[in-house]
């Protein structure tokens, strides 16, 4: 990426919404606002957090993801074939239903709260999945944007669930095929747009990695019965990425976003563990960069990068999205010296450790702490390039 400084600051995607996108994304899906409305309050929107971000310093700036209602289920809107259920509802269609019930007692929020999106049909992509949002975007900034879409592992494993898919996909690979076809159209897009970072966000890879197959999973996981082996699964998902990006290169950047859940600020039911379970499925990945939480000491140390090919780079997870407590600079600097033992300066970008509103209406920090974040974040970034 051209004209970047060193260690650039980014996000991972999405900032808080305010209660006027809140209630207008819940009219939205509901059918209650008409599709003008909705985008004058997206749009607006949408500016106040480039704003933020323009004025916090970060480098590569995101939309907010203010027009999802979360970083995966607004593809319900884009694509034929799909529609949101509420993990109430899918306990009528799960296999395992005393797991899945179990899970729901286990969550943090109610049933009826989360929705997640079902394969109920043919996938045929309607409208793009971001293209629009990248270009409104690019109207507004001269920044390089960062453009964010859930991966094709996530949904094809979130969206299928036996006894509402099976009669259009009778199996995921099946599904895959179709999500894989639907992420590249939409990469190829953005990619003759000119948009030059995409990332995609894979955050289950941790779950499947860490709790096999016979543990409790969390609401991304739950909808499926499990057959496959955690070393099955990942492979699966590195070949669903790889055909995704297969004959992307020159000047758009990809990456995968890993995280252990960003959905609650209670430490204790989000996932713990390092990464290094996934860094053989890493190493395989044609992505240019991966995007990892590391302010959070859930996820170990940083050494286990070392291990991953020298090419790779790194969005280095520098503060807590989910914390009151704003990190010192100091916390910043010592993280990226620490992966500055493997990693070159080019090859290291500053961001948190994942969105800070996941779910629009379940946002894990204010957008006042979320600016000091990352005005932190650009000031530690600032002494690392006078050094
Ligand atoms: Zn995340």
């Amino acid at each position: 990426m051209k004209n970047l400084p060193q260690f650039p600051v980014t996000v991972v995607g999405s900032l808080p919404r305010s209660r006027t996108v809140s209630r207008a994304l819940r009219n939205r899906q509901r059918g209650r606002i008409a599709a003008t409305d909705f985008n004058a309050i997206a749009d607006e929107a949408v500016l106040e957090s480039l704003k933020l971000q323009e004025t916090t310093g970060v480098d590569i700036v995101s939309d907010g993801e203010q027009r999802r209602d979360n970083f995966y289920s607004f593809i319900t809107e884009c694509i034929d074939g799909i529609r949101l259920m509420t993990l109430a509802e899918m306990l009528d269609y799960v296999e395992d239903k005393a797991a899945f019930e179990q899970l729901l007692n286990a969550l943090d929020v109610p049933a009826f709260a989360l929705k997640n999106p079902v394969v109920d049909g043919k996938l045929a992509r309607i409208s793009p999945l971001v293209l629009n949002d990248y270009l409104f975007l690019k109207r507004h900034t001269t920044k390089p944007i960062k453009a964010t879409l859930p991966g094709p592992y996530l949904l094809t494993r979130s969206m299928w669930v036996k006894r509402l898919s099976y009669e259009f996909y009778p199996d995921k690979e099946s599904l895959g095929d179709d999500v894989v076809a639907v992420l590249r159209a939409e990469l190829h897009e953005l990619q003759k747009a000119g948009c030059q970072f995409v990332q995609f966000d894979e955050p289950v890879l941790t779950e499947v990695a860490f709790t096999g197959p016979h543990e409790t999973h969390t609401f991304m996981c739950a909808a499926l019965s499990e057959k496959s082996s955690p070393e099955e699964e990942l492979n699966f998902a590195v070949e669903l990425m790889n055909r995704v990006v297969d004959g992307i290169n020159g000047e758009m950047k990809t990456a995968l976003h890993v995280c252990r859940g960003n959905w609650s600020q209670q430490e204790e039911v989000l996932l713990r563990g390092s990464y290094d379970l996934l860094i053989p499925y890493f190493s395989s990945m044609n992505v240019d960069q991966f995007v990892l939480e590391y302010a959070t000491e859930r996820a170990g140390s940083i050494d286990v990068l070392g291990e991953l090919p020298p090419d790779k780079e790194i969005g280095l997870g520098v503060i807590d999205p989910r914390t009151t407590e704003v990190e010192s600079v100091d916390f910043v600097l010592d993280k990226v010296r620490a992966l500055l033992k493997h990693r070159s300066p080019e090859q290291i970008y500053l961001n948190p450790d994942c969105g800070f509103g996941t779910f629009a209406d379940r946002p894990v920090n204010t957008t006042e702490i979320a600016a000091q974040k990352l005005g932190v974040i650009h000031a530690a970034a600032e002494i690392l390039r006078s050094e």
